[in-house]
């Protein structure tokens, strides 16, 4: 199902070129500075139970395509906040994503997904409904082998660095165990704050309040409230070996309110009288206060907006979040990070990575501002354009202006942990075969091309969120 040259150009003479370069990084190991695996597959490297929970159940990729055609979350095996039946047959489960494998058919999914079953579990015959049941019996029976657990994985997979994210609530009990196991995979925590810095998160009053209990903290008063964030900050460094915090706003909105303003705004926000302007505005300030604290405690800060998280109601008061019905919007940067730049664009011990869900931003305002100001840097294609083309379009309208060393590599960013392979390979072919043009149209010379390849696929992750 593989073709050696998958991805690469059609025209021979960057094909040559393009293939040239991948021998160099094709092989080299995985950095995932970002991402949502779930630590506790480390910590108790217990099986993956069957195929269905491990390639369908957990993949807002997978079922938000599934449910767009027609197919129930509940038959997908999707659980129930309220608990009521789902379907719990993986096999069954299984079968609606054969039968409609067609509908993936040009989307990275059906890469990602081709990619694992082939590499990982040794399928090659293209999924359908024909071949279901033998796929799945396939797959079923590797995961009963211990070279099938996670840790194995990890270490076939050839992953030297392995982010989660979690809220500052998590006690980091499953990082903790990885760490006292003795195993040497290198699995970090980033700091998610989302949960206790955006009044409109579900229960924030009593996220706070759970904040000031795991630190002993004061969090009814604003000095308290950041003080339990920085110790939060300094226990994911110290206990879940964090590197960076990740912020997911809905906008890029910044704001530097002077103290006595942010105590007012915070103070509202406990009460829960914010109005959503006010709301919008606490957030903001929260981003200028993360960054103050960074320059102090050193987690390089990403900032992941516009995505109109949960836009379906229906699906959210069944499911919760994450399942799917996130929208991207468009957002604007130059206007909105103004307030965070002016208090610290110029300081060059800080790192910000800004990404986008809005690819009319990246030539107009993302590669301009990474350009110029020494703190920032641009995040890799996000989401819905980590995908071939969306990572072509990434590279043609940010290089010119930001050059390469103000982007930070690849993130996979995903859930889905027998897709990171897939999803770094398809990353560094498409950066070879952007290469491959370059030194084609003698704009680069293929030496200097070829020491990129291997800065694009491992050194900028590495010394952007400082591994
Ligand atoms: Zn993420």
């Amino acid at each position: 199902m593989l073709h050696p040259d998958r991805l690469f150009p059609s025209d021979p003479t960057q094909r040559d070129i393009a293939r040239r370069l991948y021998a160099e990084v094709g092989s080299l190991p995985i950095i995932s500075p970002h991402g949502h695996t779930d630590p506790s597959w480390f910590a108790k490297n217990e099986a993956f139970p069957n195929p269905a929970s491990l390639f369908v159940v957990p993949d807002h990729y997978a079922f938000r395509m599934l449910y767009s055609q027609g197919v129930t979350m509940e038959s997908l095996g999707v659980p129930r906040k309220d608990g009521g039946a789902v379907e719990s047959d993986p096999r069954k489960i299984w079968r609606l994503l054969a039968q409609n494998w067609h509908l993936f058919r040009g989307t990275p999914t059906r890469m990602w997904l081709d990619h694992a079953f082939e590499t990982v579990f040794g399928v090659t015959e293209r999924l359908s409904g024909a071949s279901a049941d033998r796929i799945f019996d396939q797959i079923d029976a590797c995961l009963q082998k211990p070279e099938f657990l996670p840790r194995a994985l990890f270490e076939r997979f050839n992953i030297e660095l392995l982010a989660t994210t979690e809220s500052p609530l998590d006690t980091l009990e499953h990082h903790r165990a990885i760490r006292e196991s003795g195993w040497t995979g290198r699995v970090i925590t980033a700091f998610r704050p989302d949960p206790v810095v955006d009044p409109e998160f579900e229960g924030f009053q009593a996220n706070v309040e759970t904040l000031g209990a795991l630190t002993g903290e004061n969090t009814s008063t604003w000095a308290g409230y950041l003080a339990a964030l920085r110790d939060r900050r300094r226990y994911f460094k110290e206990v879940g070996g964090a590197t960076s915090t990740d912020h997911g706003h809905a906008t890029a909105t910044t704001a530097d309110l002077s103290d006595a303003d942010a105590e007012r705004l915070f103070e509202k926000a406990l009460r829960g009288t914010v109005t959503a302007a006010e709301a919008e505005i606490f957030r903001g300030q929260m981003l200028t206060e993360m960054a103050k604290m960074s320059l102090d405690d050193g987690l390089v800060m990403q900032i992941h907006p516009g995505s109109f998280r949960n836009h379906n109601p229906g699906v959210f008061e069944r499911f919760g979040r994450d399942k799917g019905a996130d929208i991207p919007t468009g957002t604007e940067y130059v206007r909105a990070l103004k307030p965070l730049l002016d208090r610290v664009g110029n300081e060059r011990g800080l790192t910000i990575i800004l990404f986008t869900l809005d690819e009319t931003s990246y030539a107009r305002e993302l590669a301009p501002l990474a350009g110029h100001y020494p703190a920032l840097r641009v995040g890799p294609a996000w989401w819905f354009h980590d995908s071939p083309e969306g990572m072509r379009r990434y590279r043609e309208m940010i290089t010119e202006t930001a050059g390469f060393y103000n982007t930070v590599g690849f993130n996979d960013d995903t859930r889905a942990f027998c897709s990171i392979p897939a999803r770094h390979d398809v990353a560094r072919r498409v950066d070879c075969a952007f290469l491959a043009r370059l030194v084609a149209e003698h704009r680069l010379e293929e030496d200097e091309a070829a020491e990129l390849a291997v800065d694009l696929a491992y050194t900028l992750a590495k010394k952007a969120y400082r591994l």
